[in-house]
């Protein structure tokens, strides 16, 4: 399998990695061998899926698409790809993404971008572009994705399957490598609504070693096909009134709406804060993370250390060397809002206008069941042309970044030929996002 993967042409895996061959050889024996003895398998047993390179699994290369880690080996396995090789299915192969999740377009990554798997021009969108590639081509039954502000959602939007970021808290964070920690999500994609189901069920639950995790209930099939609890939707009139929105994403959006009002739904216009609000209230707190959570990568306990003169210098060269620019960017942004005499003034703001939207989410939610939104304002770029624009490309994460502040359950559904539609509901209500997509089916 690793020697077909690494002729494909959309770049949506990482090195190579004989390693993780042996692991999927010996999982996918393990299940021969039950199927041999008569013994009925799980649901999951021997469905190869792939993995944002960004978690560990004990034995194989963990990179996050950088130089920095490019021989880095996990020391041991992330809880959620645990409970999954637990549950029988078979990990095919690291996921190509930008790197430490900082993008939107799977381009900043040393492994190549990746190509969209609907048209391999334009790009396969981001962080987890190799995932939603794999998915979307069939390589992977599904993927594993990571979303810190849209990271499974857009690019499951651009390559028209589906992906979940669930509620945060909802699967454990453990062994995933973070970005920004207030936000990062592990998530499914997938090509049908039972699939992410599964997935999610078997990835949720409390984990000691990541103490926002908490207890959930396993969603039933059942429940989620059982559509008659919703009522009322809403949609964000700035979204939808917005110049920057494609006309055709704005056609398709306002034609599922007719469609959803036509099955006696009643539908609200929701006030909502401005997108440039929302990108720059996320990039900031994103930043400011991200720059403590790498600071650890410095050549001494981690990454390609480059020897220089002296322990600073070391430091220095070694991160200089082997970070990207979109990253280097984050670190500089992040420390920068978070030293004296900056802090109060963007940093501190950052959280309060955090609040303040999730106070407009807790209204908006006791007034209707679920917020519709197109996943982006924007169709997918041509290849090269995010890494020219990094300002256009943060602006392309409005209709992602607000959700994720949220911490909501937010899932994109492939929708017409747009970029798909985004299901909201609110904290723990993961059960109802999926019963919304089965509605509208
Ligand atoms: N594009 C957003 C960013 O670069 C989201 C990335 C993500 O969710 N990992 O921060």
């Amino acid at each position: 399998v690793q020697s077909k993967l690494s002729n494909l042409k959309e770049n949506s895996h990482n090195t190579v990695n004989a390693l993780l061959d042996d692991i999927a050889l010996k999982l996918a024996a393990k299940v021969d061998a039950k199927i041999a003895s008569g013994e009925t398998i799980g649901l999951l047993e021997g469905i190869p899926f792939g993995i944002k390179d960004v978690y560990m699994l004990q034995g194989t290369c963990t990179t996050a698409s950088s130089d920095l880690l490019k021989h880095y080996k996990s020391p041991y396995t992330a809880t959620a790809i645990q409970k999954l090789l637990d549950a029988g299915a078979i990990p095919l192969v690291k996921e190509n993404c930008d790197s430490f999740g900082h993008g939107s377009s799977s381009e900043n990554t040393i492994f190549g971008p990746v190509k969209n798997a609907i048209n391999p021009e334009l790009v396969g969108g981001g962080s987890s572009g190799g995932s939603a590639v794999n998915v979307a081509k069939d390589y992977t039954v599904f993927s594993i994705g990571g979303d810190t502000g849209g990271s499974i959602r857009q690019p499951a939007g651009y390559n028209h399957v589906y992906g979940l970021k669930p509620t945060y808290g909802r699967i454990s964070r453990y062994g995933l490598m973070a970005y920004a920690s207030s936000t990062d999500c592990v998530g499914p994609i997938a090509k049908s609504i039972e699939d992410i189901l599964i997935v999610l069920n078997t990835m949720s639950g409390l984990d000691p070693k990541d103490q926002t995790t908490f207890t959930s209930e396993t969603i039933q099939e059942d429940a989620i096909l059982d559509t008659k609890s919703i009522k009322t939707v809403g949609y964000f009139k700035n979204f939808i009134d917005s110049e920057a929105l494609d006309p055709k994403i704005k056609a398709d959006f306002l034609a599922c709406i007719e469609k959803i009002k036509a099955k006696g739904i009643s539908v609200k216009v929701l006030d909502f804060f401005e997108s440039d609000t929302l990108v720059s209230t996320y990039y900031t707190l994103a930043m400011a993370e991200t720059a403590s959570n790498l600071s650890r990568l410095d050549g001494t306990n981690y990454g390609n250390r480059i020897e220089a003169e002296n322990l600073k210098e070391t430091y220095a060269v070694t991160r200089s060397e082997n970070f990207s620019e979109e990253t280097k960017r984050r670190i500089v942004g992040g420390n920068q809002v978070l030293s004296q005499g900056f802090s109060d003034e963007i940093y501190l703001k950052g959280l309060n206008l955090r609040d303040q939207i999730s106070q407009n989410f807790e209204k908006d939610f006791s007034e209707v069941d679920i917020i519709l939104s197109p996943v982006t304002p924007s169709t997918p770029p041509k290849i090269g042309d995010s890494l020219k624009a990094p300002l256009a490309m943060y602006l392309s994460d409005a209709y992602t970044v607000g959700f994720s502040l949220g911490q909501l359950p937010t899932l994109t559904v492939p929708q017409g030929t747009a970029t798909g539609l985004q299901i909201t509901a609110a904290k723990n209500n993961d059960e109802l996002v999926l019963k919304f997509a089965n509605f509208l089916k």
